[in-house]
Order: C-alpha cells, then sequence, then structure tokens
C-alpha cells in the first residue's frame, strides 16, 4: 500500500510520519515512526487471515444496509395508503406488509453479519496476542532490560482490544453509514435533486468535519492520555515488582508520592482529552440539527407547493432519522477508530521491529558434542557503550573443563556467558562450541545446549514441579524428584504444604533464596546439558549450606565443561584453570597455585584481601 495515495492525506491528519522503522535496532526504532499504511497493512494481513468470514460479513451487511434505506420510502407508502383520496384498506395492509417486511429482513441481515463477526473478531485478536507474545520473545535482552515489563504486557493487550474495536468501527460503524449515505440520497436526489444534493452535501461534510476534528483536535490529546496511561501502569508495575526493596528502605511514602504525581499527570491529559471529545459531541449536534431543518424544511416547500404529497413527507423525515443514526453512530467511531489507531500502533511497532538477533535462514540445530568452547579473536561492544567491550579476544576451554571466571565488576565476565548463549551478536570473529559457529545454529538448540545456574534465579508463578522441569518439559515426577534429590531440594519441598505442587509466588518470592538456587540447580541437573554456567550459584547459601550443596554441584559438574563465574575466590579454588579479567582482556590465567605462586599478581593479591588463600 503507497503512502502517498489518500492514505498520505489521512496520514498527514492522523500525524503520522512516513519514515520506516529503523531495522534491526530495537531501541532506536520508536513508535512513533509507524505509519498509517503500516498499521493498515496490518489489519488487513489479520482480517485475510479469515477471508471467507470476511466476505460473508461484508455481503450480510450491504444487504442490511440497502435494505434499511429501502423503509424510507416504504413508511411513505404506508402513509400514502391511508391518507390519499380515496384510500383503501388492502393498498394500506400490503403498504404495511412490505414495511414490516423490509425491516425484518434488515434485522435479520445485520444480526447475521454480527454472528459472522464473532468468531472473526475473536479469532484476530486470539492471532495479534499470539503473534505479538512471539514477536516480544524474540525481541534481545537489552530490549527487555529497556522495556517496562508492565508497559509491554499493557501494550500488547491493549493492541489486543483495540482491534477488536477498529474492526467494530470499519465493519459495523463506518462501512454502512456510507452506503447508506448514498442509497438514501440516490432515491431522494431521484424525486427532488436538489434535496438528494443537500442530503448527500451535509452528510458529506458533517464526515470531513468529524474526521478532521478527530484527527487534528481530540486525537493528539488522546494520544498523550494513553501514554501517560502506560506511564501510570509500568510506574505501579515497577514500585509493585521491586516491593522488596522499597520495604528494605522503608520508602513507601516516598514511592506514594512519585505514583502521586504522574497520577495527576495522567488526570490532566486525560482531562483535556475527555473535553474535547465533549466538544465534538456538540458539533455532531450542530450538525444534525442543520440536516434535521434542511431536509424536512425543503420537503415541505415542495408540499406547499403541491410538488410533494403527506407521505413524501413522511419519507424525508423517515430519512432524516435513519440518517441521524447512522451519522451519530459515525461521529462516534471516528473518534474510537482514531484511538484504535493509537492503540494499535505498539503492535504494529512490535511487528515491524527486526529482532537484534535473528536464527541464520539455513540455522541448523546445534548438535552438542563433549562441549568443546572456542572464542576466535572475538570482538564485541554494547550499543550504548563507546569503546568495544572485548578485542580480539581468543580462548579456548576444552571439553571437560573447569574454568573460573573472576575479576573486578564490569570486567566482562556475564558478558561472556550472553556471548556464548548468543544473547548479542558478536561483531567481529566467531564463538564456536564444538565446532559449530553459534550464529549458524538455532538460537533454541544452542541454549538447550547450556544449562544456566544464574545468581538470582527467578521462578515462574508455577508449581514446584513444573519448575524443576521447565529445562525438560517431558520429565517423569521421578526425574524430578531425582534432581531435585541431587540438588538437596527434595528435603525442603516436602515439608511445603503442596510439596511438589506449591505454587510459588510471583518471581520465586515465597522462597528463600538459597531455596530458588537450589531449584535452579535442579533445572540444570534435568537440563543434562554438556555446557554448565555456574553465576555465583552459591552466593545466596549460608556457609552450612553451601557445604551441603558444594557436593551436589560437584557431582553436576562432574562430566561437563563448566564456567564458574565467581567473586569470592574461595569457590573457584579446585577449578582446572582460573581466568583473572580485567577491562575485557584476560590478564592472567593458571590453576590457584599457579596464580598464587605469582609474587606480584593480581589473583594472589585478591585472595589475600579474601583471606581465600
Ligand atoms: P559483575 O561482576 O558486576 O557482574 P561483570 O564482570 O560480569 O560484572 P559485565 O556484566 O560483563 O561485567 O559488564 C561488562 C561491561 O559492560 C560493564 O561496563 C557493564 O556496564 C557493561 N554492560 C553490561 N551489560 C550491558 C548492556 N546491556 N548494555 C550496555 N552495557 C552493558
Amino acid at each position: 500500500m503507497s503512502s502517498s495515495l489518500p492514505v498520505g492525506a489521512l496520514r498527514r491528519l492522523f500525524r503520522l510520519p512516513l519514515k520506516r522503522p529503523s531495522r534491526g535496532n530495537a531501541r532506536a526504532a520508536s513508535k512513533s515512526e509507524v505509519r498509517l499504511s503500516d498499521v493498515l497493512t496490518f489489519v488487513w494481513r489479520l482480517w485475510m487471515g479469515r477471508p471467507a468470514q470476511f466476505w460473508a460479513m461484508i455481503a450480510l451487511m450491504t444487504v442490511a444496509v440497502v435494505v434499511d434505506s429501502l423503509l424510507p420510502a416504504a413508511s411513505g407508502r404506508l402513509v400514502d395508503a391511508v391518507s390519499g383520496e380515496g384510500a383503501s384498506a388492502g393498498p394500506a395492509w400490503s403498504a404495511l406488509w412490505i414495511f414490516i417486511g423490509l425491516s425484518a429482513v434488515a434485522s435479520l441481515m445485520r444480526n447475521a453479519s454480527i454472528r459472522v463477526l464473532l468468531p472473526f473478531a475473536s479469532g484476530n485478536m486470539q492471532d495479534l496476542v499470539t503473534n505479538a507474545f512471539r514477536r516480544i520473545q524474540s525481541f534481545s535482552s537489552d530490549w527487555h532490560a529497556n522495556a517496562f515489563a508492565g508497559a509491554t504486557v499493557r501494550k500488547a493487550t491493549r493492541g489486543m482490544w483495540a482491534l477488536d474495536m477498529f474492526t467494530d468501527v470499519v465493519i459495523i460503524g463506518m462501512f454502512p453509514p456510507l452506503l447508506v449515505i448514498i442509497a438514501l440520497a440516490a432515491q431522494l436526489g431521484a424525486r427532488w435533486p436538489l434535496v438528494g444534493l443537500f442530503m448527500f452535501g451535509a452528510a458529506t461534510l458533517f464526515i470531513i468535519v468529524s474526521v478532521w476534528m478527530s484527527a487534528a483536535y481530540v486525537g493528539p490529546k488522546n494520544q498523550l492520555s494513553n501514554e501517560a496511561d502506560s506511564k501510570l501502569g509500568a510506574s505501579l508495575a515497577d514500585a509493585i515488582t521491586c516491593n522488596a526493596v522499597v520495604k528494605a528502605f522503608g520508602a513507601e511514602a516516598r514511592e506514594e508520592r512519585r505514583l502521586s504525581d504522574v497520577a495527576a499527570d495522567w488526570r490532566a491529559k486525560a482531562r483535556v482529552a475527555w473535553r474535547r471529545s465533549v466538544d465534538m459531541w456538540t458539533v455532531r449536534i450542530v450538525f444534525d440539527l442543520a440536516i434535521q431543518a434542511g431536509l424536512t424544511g425543503l420537503v415541505l416547500l415542495y408540499w406547499s407547493r403541491g410538488q410533494a404529497t403527506a407521505g413524501d413527507v413522511t419519507f424525508a423525515i423517515t430519512a432524516f432519522f435513519i440518517l441521524s443514526g447512522y451519522l451519530r453512530a459515525v461521529g462516534e467511531y471516528i473518534q474510537q477508530l482514531q484511538r484504535g489507531f493509537n492503540e494499535l500502533e505498539d503492535v504494529v511497532w512490535f511487528d515491524l521491529l527486526q529482532p537484534d538477533v535473528e536464527d541464520a535462514a539455513d540455522a541448523r540445530a546445534f548438535v552438542p558434542a563433549r562441549g568443546e568452547i572456542v572464542f576466535d579473536e572475538v570482538r564485541f561492544g554494547y550499543k550504548r557503550q563507546k569503546r568495544d567491550l572485548y578485542t580480539d579476544f581468543s580462548l579456548k576451554v576444552s571439553p571437560g573443563e573447569r574454568v573460573a571466571l573472576v575479576g573486578p565488576s564490569g570486567s566482562g565476565k556475564s558478558t561472556f556467558v550472553k556471548l556464548l548463549q548468543r544473547l548479542y551478536d558478536v561483531q567481529g570473529g566467531a564463538i564456536r562450541i564444538d565446532g559449530q559457529n553459534v550464529r549458524e545454529v538455532t538460537q533454541a538448540s544452542l541454549r538447550a545446549a547450556i544449562a544456566l545456574v544464574p545468581q538470582d534465579p527467578a521462578l515462574f508463578h508455577r508449581s514446584l514441579a513444573e519448575n524443576i522441569a521447565y529445562a525438560r518439559p517431558d520429565a517423569t515426577e521421578e526425574d524430578i524428584e531425582a534432581a531435585a534429590k541431587r540438588a538437596r531440594a527434595h528435603e525442603f519441598i516436602v515439608d511445603l504444604p503442596d510439596g511438589y505442587e506449591t505454587l510459588v509466588g510471583e518471581r520465586g518470592v515465597k522462597l528463600s533464596g538459597g531455596e530458588r538456587q537450589r531449584i535452579a540447580i535442579a533445572r540444570a541437573f534435568l537440563a543434562d546439558a554438556p555446557i554448565l554456567v555456574l553465576d555465583e550459584a552459591t552466593s545466596s547459601l549460608d556457609s552450612a549450606t553451601e557445604a551441603e550443596i558444594q557436593e551436589a554441584m560437584d557431582d553436576l559438574v562432574r562430566g561437563r565443561t563448566a564456567i564458574l563465574i565467581a567473586h569470592r575466590l574461595s569457590t573457584v579454588r579446585d577449578a582446572d584453570r582460573i581466568l583473572v579479567f580485567d577491562g575485557g582482556r584476560i590478564v592472567e590465567e593458571g590453576t590457584h597455585r599457579e596464580l598464587m605462586a605469582q609474587t606480584d599478581g593480581r589473583y594472589r593479591r585478591l585472595s589475600l584481601i579474601q583471606g581465600a588463600a
């Protein structure tokens, strides 16, 4: 669809720019870069997912509207049949039957059309939210780190309802009035060309004024109000998600004040948007009165000159009421259309954005072998970093090797793991696992071969059994229990009221840090991946628990390639190799013993400070 068509004019009205969203850069492309034609194409594509239902609905609605537009003529005929000279019962009854018959057919057709609309609209909404979720999941960790989860959720669900509204507006709200204007103007014009012209002109002018007001007067304020609404939701989500931090700092009053400011901003913007909607409604009433006066006045004029019968006057009045009913709705629908556009922009934006990391077109499934990792002259920098973090970074980790990454905060240890998992693409060089370039295999198969025990494991609000089995959904109850036993989690799980069926709270807050970590370790046991990443996996455990779990960890690590990220050097003494990171480079490497032998070494210095020697 070209944006220079009528769509171009509409685009200006709806204030949507022509620029394409920048691809491959999720943060640079903003929602404001979405074009009107993008929204229309997006909706059309969804509609055309169910073409039979769509065209059936249009056909039924067309019949309903055309039959509706014959009602004024039928009512005029009825009045003539009862009021003219020599009026008799026969023609009057048949006129009545025609009138009732037409009304019945119009209602039936409209009803049938709405019945087709129900599966059509709900199916499209289901497709929209599923597609939006797929897109959102495919965006990079960076994108997610920068987006408010609460706001993203609202955008997806709001887009779903906006599509519903958009479909209703176009198929029930806009299409029938346009058809009825043409049909009534044609019938009136056939008898009195001036009346037909007046009706057509006034109705068209009304629609133009409504579109203009909606797009330029009400729309922008609506958009501001919507943005404030999203911000309000996101602020709520942010403060509620971080409730533990708020409590820890006793900052409830501060958070309340913060939210109250955001709510006040929303209120100010919503009030302006609502007031403008009422202004638009007032203009509609003025138009309504003008059309009523003009239409009936003109026909009365013809009647006074003997050029129209009582039935003709009835025809004109009924035509006005039918037209007015349709037009009143048009004004409202145009406003809804505008709102629908604004609310759909977010999901259209999701649709247009290209994920930062994508599977290659010919990506194969990763074939796990013994777990050899090679970083070959890797260059990598985060988008907003001034300098690359890694330049010419090379490293080989042998199968089954236990490698510990240590070094100051920000030295690039976690980034090493993110690149290994291909959460980001390197800008130079290559990363190969078991001889396969991570860029050439599917992301899902690659990540399935790497089990991760993170520092602060997040748990789904699902049962513990489901949480443990997340790495292997087909795991049996016995498998889950065996993994939990090996992770030393079984004991505390069976003590819970519902055992393995206990639901853990959002983000697992009902469990202690150590318990969550044990669940994550059980997950890793079940994943049975050749590569294991332990990110400060024992940091939340007290010494007694740590000692208890260490055995389990040794068991987990056995026979796998393990990457251990550690701040506490005491936890990595047994590693086969310790890599000391600084500024994205490996500045020392060797076993604990070798590194301790370097009298001037950083590792030795750090070890002595931590008392881990
Ligand atoms: P820590 O021990 O504190 O976890 P780390 O050694 O794991 O630190 P990384 O998380 O790898 O360090 O970070 C390396 C550098 O990259 C830091 O300067 C950090 O600020 C930066 N960085 C990390 N993630 C991002 C990101 N998503 N966008 C931009 N910069 C990032």
